[in-house]
């Protein structure tokens, strides 16, 4: 029996993930967390899972003990949670890579303390990790990250000027929660997960690659310097790197149907437009950057994205809004979570003077 805390349990991710435990004889929900949503008939289904809503996840996770924690709390607030399971050893399967992207130095630090496993849930990670199967990083010869491209793909930067919250919501392939599937729409989500790579995979920025894959079919490729390639193809559903993360090493069944070509398949991919798409460009900056940088963007973002949401800036904005942060915050490095929280603090109130005066 795997016994599973999860945190993020009214979002995307952790809806999907009930529908997977309540599936599976072997997983066991022991507790379940939320920011604001009450949890009331998870409890009811699971009367020995303890239930929190909002507030600090450590006294619930020391509590109940997890095999796994499934961190798929959204933003930087799941900070505390990865690095708790990292530094205890417990095994962590991670959606919420705004975590390791701002606190990437942190969590390697703690996981060599820890020695605990950590399975990205994020699609491009689950597959790039079941390609590499456990090599080294010498052997690797380039990572390649896919991105549909999101709802705005071949429009030119004039064309966003009017870019509404309905048509950044409108995702073509996934169904996601509000803020990702806004970063989808202005491929900061790329750009998270360019630095996320970097941080799981030890692998330098100039050797991850970023290309635009619209059908999202092909989740990640890893390029050997043998001159092998592996990809790792099928259906664009969240449900399979979840499973895989919660039932490792043990691939269980899940209801994604297997990838059908009797139908045919055409695979296409295009250059990213860094021009339109400036958040791929700041990240990757950010990321190379170091130190401080990626919490800095990270938060910068968190707070440009809400605000688009509110209809208080414009899609283009929420780029400007993010590059300005950077010009102020980041250049510092932290040795403490107490640290990291300073600075994701500065870098917010720094972007909400931006916001004043957008
Ligand atoms: P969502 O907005 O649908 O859900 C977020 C969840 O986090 C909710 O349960 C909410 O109550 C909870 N939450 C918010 N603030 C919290 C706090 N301070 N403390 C505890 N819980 C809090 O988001 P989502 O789409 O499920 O995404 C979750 C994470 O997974 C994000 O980091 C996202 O980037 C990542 N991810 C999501 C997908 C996807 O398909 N949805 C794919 C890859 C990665
Ligand atoms: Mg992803």
């Amino acid at each position: 029996m795997t016994r599973v805390a999860l945190l993020g349990a009214t979002g995307s991710i952790g809806r999907q993930a009930i529908g997977l435990i309540e599936a599976h004889p072997e997983l066991e929900l022991c507790a379940a967390m939320s920011g604001t949503r009450p949890l009331d008939d998870l409890g009811t289904r699971h009367r020995g899972a303890q239930m929190q809503v909002g507030g600090d996840p450590i006294g619930l996770l020391e509590t109940n003990q997890p095999d796994v924690v499934l961190n798929a709390i959204v933003g930087f607030a799941g900070i505390r949670a990865t690095l708790w399971a990292l530094e205890q050893g417990v095994t962590l399967a991670l959606a919420n890579k705004e975590s390791l992207v701002a606190g990437g130095a942190l969590a390697r630090a703690a996981q060599e303390r820890g020695g605990g496993l950590l399975i990205p849930v994020d699609s491009e990670h689950s597959a790039l990790t079941q390609c590499l199967d456990g090599r080294s990083a010498e052997q690797i010869d380039s990572l390649v990250l896919t991105a549909s491209g999101g709802p705005f793909r071949g429009r030119s930067r004039d064309d966003l000027v009017s870019a509404t919250v309905d048509e950044a919501l409108a995702h073509p392939t996934w169904s996601m929660g509000p803020k990702i599937t806004v970063d989808s729409a202005t491929l900061a989500n790329k750009g998270l997960e360019l630095i996320e790579a970097h941080w799981l995979f030890d692998v330098d920025y100039d050797r991850i690659e970023v290309v635009v894959h619209p059908s999202s079919i092909v989740h990640g490729i890893v390029r050997f310097r043998d001159g092998a390639a592996l990809a790792h193809i099928g259906y664009p559903d969240m449900r399979v790197p979840i499973s895989y993360a919660l039932t490792y090493p043990d691939r269980a069944a899940t209801p994604v149907p297997a990838l059908d070509l009797s139908v045919g398949l055409t695979l296409t991919f295009e250059a990213p437009d860094l021009d339109a798409f400036p958040l791929l460009r700041l990240a990757r900056e950010a990321g190379e950057g170091g130190r401080t940088y990626p919490c800095a963007f990270n938060a910068a973002n968190e707070v440009a994205v809400a605000a688009f949401l509110d209809g208080r800036i414009g899609f283009l904005d929420i780029a400007v809004m993010v590059e300005e942060t950077l010009a102020h915050v980041g250049g510092d490095s932290v040795a403490s979570l107490d640290e990291l929280v300073a600075v994701d603090e500065e870098a917010r109130r720094v972007a909400a003077t931006r916001l004043v005066a957008a």
